[in-house]
């Protein structure tokens, strides 16, 4: 923790967009450490965060499904709603809110660097939605509401989460505060930045259009088997040392996802299947993928028997988020200098 912390309680908040079926990526980057995080006692704040993924189209009931079925991925994950709060972000509308404030401190400068919006705009950013844009402040502001002290993300979400520090202190020192905590990214296991099975120079992603670059945790066994026996890789057999993989992204890609599902360090993997080649590799990768991801699947079909009982979770969830939440918008709205006199207010 940053000495800037220390006046704060620890708490952890972190989210995953409802944009599509959760992955791999999802599960050994996010979702796994969110629950190791749980089970360590620290109080965590897990958010489906809706509003993001309206920021590139969703077909509305596609996006119910893809929302329900991501907190069905939660559970099944080990996020226990009793525990962590479970929530979807447009339920607290103090996010909205909280991001509009902050993209007045938030500088243009800062937010023509992001390289996820360059990534998803592409050639076309004229085009696409304004929101898009200002996502990273909409994400600093989820953070922020809660006083979050640590955000574990993949590393993909490093750079949001360093604008939010800047946010943050921005927001402090323009104001002669000490009120928002300066939130700590935390990045951390063998897997934290899963490849796409096709391309081992882009990530995994729920969103890409191609199904055969992911795997998603609701595949099938065969599906998973199939999808690990046609990745990319290369003739060469697995090296002794993990030098040896240094210019084979797709091999060094299927060794971290071994090792994350295993619990053992990448050397490790190498170590013992130094020599051997895909043909033996993609079989014991494929067998141990869909025993760490059989559960959880057959947990998520299970419970997206009952969207009732999810709905209900997450409306629960949203009332205690409002609960921080709430007051700690209130809060900056008074620290900037709004008027506040609406009766049920305070
Ligand atoms: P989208 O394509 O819609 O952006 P996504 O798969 O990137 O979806 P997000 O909802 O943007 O998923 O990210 C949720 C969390 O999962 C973040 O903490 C992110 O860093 C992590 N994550 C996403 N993809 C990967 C990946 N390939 N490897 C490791 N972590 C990942
Ligand atoms: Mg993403």
């Amino acid at each position: 923790m940053t000495a800037a912390n220390a006046a704060f309680t620890p708490r952890i908040f972190s989210g995953i967009q409802p944009s599509g079926g959760l992955t791999l990526g999802n599960y050994l980057g996010a979702l796994k450490r969110f629950a190791e995080k749980q089970n360590e006692g620290i109080e965590t704040v897990y958010c489906l965060v809706d509003l993001h993924a309206i920021t590139v189209w969703q077909d509305p009931q596609a996006l119910r499904h893809q929302t329900r079925e991501a907190a069905a991925g939660f559970i099944a994950s080990g996020i226990d709603p009793a525990r962590s709060i479970l929530f979807n972000q447009s339920q607290v509308s103090a996010h909205a809110e909280l991001a509009w404030l902050l993209n007045c401190v938030a500088r243009l400068g800062w937010m023509n660097r992001m390289t996820q919006f360059k990534d998803k705009a592409g050639k076309n950013s004229e085009h696409v939605s304004l929101g898009l844009y200002a996502y990273p402040s909409l994400m600093a502001a989820d953070i922020l509401l809660y006083h979050a002290t640590m955000v574990p993300v993949g590393e993909d979400q490093k750079q949001h989460v360093e604008l939010t520090r800047d946010i943050a202190a921005k927001f402090n020192h323009d104001y002669g505060v000490e009120f928002f905590p300066i939130p700590d990214p935390v990045i951390e296991g063998a897997a934290t930045r899963v490849m796409s099975l096709r391309d081992g120079s882009k990530k995994m992603s729920k969103s890409d259009p191609s199904d055969a670059s992911r795997i998603n945790l609701t595949d099938s066994a065969d599906m998973i088997a199939g999808k690990i026996r046609k990745a990319r890789t290369d003739a060469e057999p697995l090296p002794e040392d993990l030098e040896g993989l240094k210019d084979r992204p797709e091999a060094r890609n299927l060794v971290n996802i071994y090792a994350a599902l295993s619990g053992e360090t990448a050397q490790q993997v190498v170590s013992r299947f130094a020599g051997q080649g895909f043909g033996a590799f993609k079989p014991a990768l494929a067998d141990l993928a869909v025993a760490r991801l059989e559960p959880i699947s057959s947990e998520m079909t299970r419970l997206m028997a009952d969207p009732a009982e999810i709905d209900r979770i997450l409306g629960e969830g949203a009332e205690r988020a409002d609960a921080i939440a709430r007051p700690n918008l209130e809060r900056t709205y008074e620290i900037m200098g709004m008027v506040r006199s609406r009766p049920s207010r305070n």
